[in-house]
C-alpha cells in the first residue's frame, strides 16, 4: 500500500511531498513523489495525533464555556458527578471518549484513570494507550495492608494487551498525595523505571501551601480532616524533589501553571515533559500559560485536553488552535511537534519506542497516521502547517488500518485500504 500526500510531516518547518509505503501494519518506506495506490492531494500526513493528557471517564458536556465558581468547587463537583454516573456511567462516559478522540485523529491517549473505567472501556479499542492509575491519599500510608510496590505491581502487571496499552501510575497532585506517599511513589517509578503523570501547580494557592502551610490549599485539606502542617515542604514540590535528588526522570509533569522559570529549567534538566491544556486552560480563567517560558528553558512540552468536561471536546486539532491563539509566537511546526513527536520522544527515552515509534513517520514506525485538510481559502503566503490548524481531519490509521475516513469531503478510499 502507497499513500501518497502533498506535505508529509517529518517533524520539519517545510514538509515536503512524497509517499509513504505501509507494510503489515507498519511504514516500510518513505519514498519521493510518484506512483501510489492512494493520492491524498493537499493535506499533511504525519503520525497520528496523541493527546497526551485526558480523563476519559469525564468525557461529559460541560454546562458552560468557563467555570461558573471557584477551581475548589469544581473539583467537589468531579467527585459528585463520579459517584452519581456510577461504574456502568463512567465506562460508558470513557467509551464516548474514545470514539470522538478516534473521528478527531487522535491515535494515542495518555489517560488518567482512577478505579478502572477507562480501562475497562478501553479494553477492545483500537485506541492506543498509557494508562495512568491515579492514586489520591491523605493518609501519611497508602494503605494497611499493601506496600506502594506492592500496588503499583497489580495494576501493571494485569495489562492485557501490550502491544496497545502501557500501565503507569499517577500521584494526582502534590496536594492530594500525603508527601510521605509521595516520595515513596516517586522511588519506586525511579527503580521500575515506571512512567508517571502529576497534576503540579495547577491552582494558584499550591505553592502557598508548599512553602507555608496556608491558604486556600491549607483549607482544602482541613475539610477532609488532613494536616496541612504535613504539606509544608518549604519549597515548591519541583525543587523539593530536585534538592532531594528525588524527581525520578520518567514522569509528565501536567499543568505546570504557576512554574517559575526555574522549576521549568530543573524540569528540563531531570528530562522530563510538560502538558499543556489550552483549553481546558481557558475554561478555567487562569493567567497565560507559561508554555513559551517552558520551551525557551528546554522544555519538552506536549498538548493534552484534559477531561471533555473542562476542554469541551477531545480534538487535538481544536487543541492545536487554542495553543495558537494563546501563544501566537510558537511556530505552527513546534505545535505540530506537541502533538506527534514530543509524546512519542518522552515514550523512547524511558524506553518504550514500539508501542508509538518515533512520530517522524520512519521506517519500522507503526501505521498510525492522520491526515488533516488545508482549507481552500487559506493565504497563499501562509506555510501548510499553519493553514492546516485550520483545516479537519480527513481520515486516520491505526495500524495501517483505517479507523475514520468518514469526513464528508474526505477523498480516501477507504476499501482499497482495508483490502490491504
Ligand atoms: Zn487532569
Amino acid at each position: 500500500m502507497r499513500i501518497a500526500a502533498d506535505y508529509l510531516f517529518t517533524g520539519e518547518e517545510n514538509p515536503s511531498p512524497g509517499r509513504l509505503v505501509i507494510e503489515n501494519g507498519s511504514i516500510a518506506k518513505i519514498l519521493p513523489p510518484g506512483e501510489s495506490d492512494l493520492d491524498l492531494g493537499a493535506v499533511i500526513l504525519s503520525s497520528g495525533l496523541v493527546n497526551s493528557h485526558v480523563h476519559l471517564d469525564l468525557s461529559l458536556e460541560r454546562d458552560s464555556d468557563t467555570i461558573p465558581g471557584s477551581f475548589e468547587d469544581w473539583l467537589k463537583g468531579v467527585v459528585e458527578a463520579r459517584r452519581k454516573l456510577g461504574d456502568r456511567g463512567l465506562v460508558e462516559a470513557a467509551v464516548t471518549g474514545i470514539e470522538e478522540s478516534l473521528s478527531n485523529g487522535t491515535t494515542a491517549v495518555f489517560d488518567i484513570d482512577p478505579r478502572g473505567h477507562s480501562c475497562e472501556a478501553l479494553r477492545d479499542s483500537d485506541l492506543k494507550r498509557v494508562l495512568f492509575r491515579e492514586v489520591i491519599s491523605l493518609n501519611a500510608e497508602l494503605s494497611e495492608d499493601k506496600t506502594p510496590a506492592e500496588i503499583i505491581d497489580d495494576f501493571v502487571g494485569e495489562t492485557s494487551d501490550p502491544s496497545r496499552e502501557l500501565r503507569a501510575l499517577s500521584p494526582h497532585s502534590p496536594y492530594t498525595v500525603h508527601p510521605h506517599v509521595m516520595t515513596e511513589l516517586m522511588k519506586c517509578c525511579e527503580e521500575k523505571k515506571l512512567l508517571w503523570a502529576t497534576h503540579v501547580a495547577e491552582a494558584e494557592w499550591e505553592q502557598e501551601l508548599l512553602t507555608e502551610g496556608t491558604g486556600a490549599g491549607a483549607e482544602f485539606l482541613k475539610k477532609f480532616g488532613a494536616d496541612p502542617g504535613d504539606w509544608n515542604l518549604g519549597d515548591s514540590w519541583i525543587s523539593d524533589l530536585d534538592a532531594k535528588g528525588a524527581l525520578s526522570s520518567t514522569g509528565l509533569i501536567i499543568h505546570g501553571n504557576h512554574c517559575s522559570g526555574d522549576e521549568f529549567r530543573q524540569i528540563a534538566a531531570n528530562n522530563l515533559a510538560l502538558v499543556w491544556c489550552p483549553s481546558s486552560h481557558n475554561y478555567f480563567r487562569r493567567p497565560a500559560h507559561p508554555a513559551p517560558t517552558a520551551i525557551e528553558m528546554g522544555v519538552e512540552v506536549m498538548l493534552g485536553t484534559d477531561g471533555r468536561l473542562s476542554a469541551g471536546h477531545l480534538s487535538m486539532l481544536e487543541e492545536m488552535r487554542s495553543a495558537r491563539t494563546a501563544a501566537p509566537q510558537i511556530p505552527a511546526a513546534e505545535l505540530w511537534r506537541m502533538v506527534t513527536i514530543h509524546p512519542r520522544s518522552w515514550l523512547a527515552r524511558n524506553g518504550h519506542s514500539s508501542l508509538l515509534g518515533s512520530g517522524r513517520l520512519q521506517p519500522g514506525d507503526p501505521a498510525d497516521l492522520v491526515a488533516v485538510s488545508i482549507p481552500d481559502n487559506s493565504a497563499a503566503n501562509e506555510s501548510p502547517l499553519e493553514a492546516a490548524l485550520q483545516g479537519s481531519v480527513q481520515a486516520c490509521w491505526i495500524d495501517g488500518r483505517v479507523i475514520n475516513s468518514s469526513a464528508p469531503d474526505s477523498n480516501v478510499d477507504s476499501g482499497r485500504e482495508e483490502d490491504r
